[in-house]
């Protein structure tokens, strides 16, 4: 199996290739041609098992080609911390580079005023944690009733952070006929009721 198996465009296999992949994990196997196809996944991985890739490679194809509208971001990555954020979005740029997608890091503990800035210039992906996207939501400088595409990662440790009343809050802000992708280590009783209630008829992966 290599990543031209699983459906990527010409353009995300030479972005691939170039970070030196040529072998998709297991997450990225099972999860990337059902992501392409449109449907919500639950996704059991830990940290290195290459579950980024499996959520930003397809998702970077779905998205396609850049449209964005003032304070309208056509997907969402939820992360829990800064860091994770960060990391995302390097991975987005890293996988990105050959589409013509615009993206917004949306963290704390840097100034309101850039990020303001990129949204209203229209965003395609929105990475951000759920402090800082609610702080900014709340402002009127982001309305959701346009992303179809949201993703969860991370889920229990923003379970336990304290973000699932934030996360809910958000998940009724989007369309309902959202496409939406979580990511957990574990499946602890709140994060099954968080999917249950947000995903609709997901395949489940565990790796
Ligand atoms: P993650 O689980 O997303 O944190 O990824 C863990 C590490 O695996 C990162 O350093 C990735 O760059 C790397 N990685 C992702 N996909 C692959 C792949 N298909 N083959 C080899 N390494 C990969």
């Amino acid at each position: 199996m290599n990543f031209a198996d699983l459906g990527l465009s010409e353009e995300l296999i030479q972005a691939v290739t170039d970070s030196g992949y040529t072998i998709p994990t297991a997450i990225q196997a099972q999860a990337i041609p059902s992501v392409l196809m449109g449907k919500d996944i639950i996704g059991i991985a830990q940290t290195g098992t290459g579950k980024t890739a499996a959520f930003v490679l397809p998702m970077i194809d779905v998205l396609g080609e850049g449209r964005s509208r003032a304070r309208m971001p056509r997907s969402l990555i939820l992360e829990p911390t800064r860091e994770l954020a960060a990391q995302v979005a390097e991975n987005f740029d890293k996988y990105g580079k050959y589409h013509k997608l615009s993206m917004a890091l949306l963290i704390g503990g840097v100034s309101m005023g850039d990020q303001i800035k990129a949204l209203e210039k229209g965003v395609d992906v929105l990475i951000a944690t759920p402090g800082r996207l609610m702080d900014l939501y709340d402002r009127g400088n982001i309305l959701l009733t346009g992303c179809g595409l949201l993703v969860i990662d991370e889920a229990d440790r923003m379970l336990d952070m304290g973000f699932i009343p934030d996360i809910e809050t958000i998940c009724t802000r989007l369309p309902a006929t959202r496409q939406t992708l979580l990511f957990s280590a574990t499946m602890p009783p709140p994060i099954k009721k968080l999917s249950d209630r947000f995903l609709t008829s997901p395949k489940y992966i565990e790796v």
